[in-house]
């Protein structure tokens, strides 16, 4: 059966750049005549929020949209990160790494990931096992990240050779892409304080929710080229991905928590209605 997800990050209120996302997943699951899932990706101890989980609840079944129950919130499942981490060790592609934001931004000069963050440059890829030993003895803390270039000689060879996904247009033309992982340097799976990333958590819930279709905004297409390889290694199932495009503001930028763009229940509040709202966004 088509399943899809729509799975906001709770650290803040919808905008029309969720909404959109939201309708397009919805429309998606008709479409298909697939099941629609909710997933709360509330991984971020300090930024999710409950009330911001309600009121993204509210604001969804405001613009008309029907989920399946049980809701999934990632922060419930650690432990399916954990034994994710554990299957992933055990190929010997993970390695601890104690460095901080600091010293990465420093080492790293101008080199940059996909994300426009500081490409981390190996600093603590091959630390000798008894300083490793010694500093976790010390209780200091670190992420677990993955050794790219292991990673993709094994996924590469489980793979035959190339890392692909396939991509549907927005009128379900479907492209196959070659994945570039590497581009992504040896990127966190686990952080400093949980268990998992949204990478591993990502790939672990759409294969455990049985998400046959991913659609999300262009800004997570160069993610995708991670979740397959993380899928290749999980041996997790492949879903097939829709990127669709972006909802900007007036001056060009993408819509953002942050910049303060309009929250969907301001707009409600000034009298909007969800009719309105898919007209702005060029739904109808
Ligand atoms: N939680 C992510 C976000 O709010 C979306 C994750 C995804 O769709 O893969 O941007």
């Amino acid at each position: 059966m088509p399943t899809l997800r729509f799975a906001p990050s709770p650290n803040g209120l919808l905008h029309l750049g969720h909404a959109f996302s939201a309708l397009v997943t919805a429309a998606w699951a008709r479409r298909l005549q697939g099941r629609l899932l909710l997933r709360i990706e509330d991984i971020d101890p300090q930024r999710s929020r409950r009330d911001f989980i309600e009121a993204i609840m509210r604001d969804l079944a405001w613009l008309g949209l029907e989920w399946e129950e049980p809701v999934r919130h990632q922060s419930e499942h650690m432990d399916d990160y954990r034994a994710a981490l554990a299957r992933l060790d055990a190929l010997g592609v993970l390695y601890p790494c104690f460095a901080s934001r600091a010293e990465i931004r420093a080492a790293a000069g101008a080199a940059r990931d996909p994300d426009g963050a500081p490409l981390y440059p190996g600093l603590h890829r091959h630390l000798p096992p008894a300083e490793i030993a010694a500093r976790k003895a010390r209780g200091e803390p670190f992420a677990l990240r993955l050794d790219m270039q292991a990673a993709l000689g094994l996924a590469r060879e489980r793979a035959g050779g190339r890392i692909t996904f396939t991509e549907l247009s927005a009128d379900g033309e479907a492209r196959r892409i070659e994945a570039c992982p590497e581009r992504w340097g040896d990127v966190v799976i686990a952080r400093k304080d949980v268990p998992t990333s949204y990478h591993l958590a990502v790939v672990v819930d759409d294969a455990l929710q049985g998400v046959t279709h991913v659609t999300r905004g262009r800004d997570l297409l160069a993610a995708t080229d991670i979740h397959r390889l993380l899928q290749i290694l999980l041996e997790l199932p492949e879903p097939v991905y829709h990127h669709h495009r972006l909802v900007l503001g007036p001056d060009g930028a993408k819509l953002s928590k942050s910049r303060g763009d309009r929250a969907l229940a301001a707009l409600r509040a000034a009298g909007a209605s969800p009719a309105d709202i898919r007209r702005r966004l060029g739904l109808d």
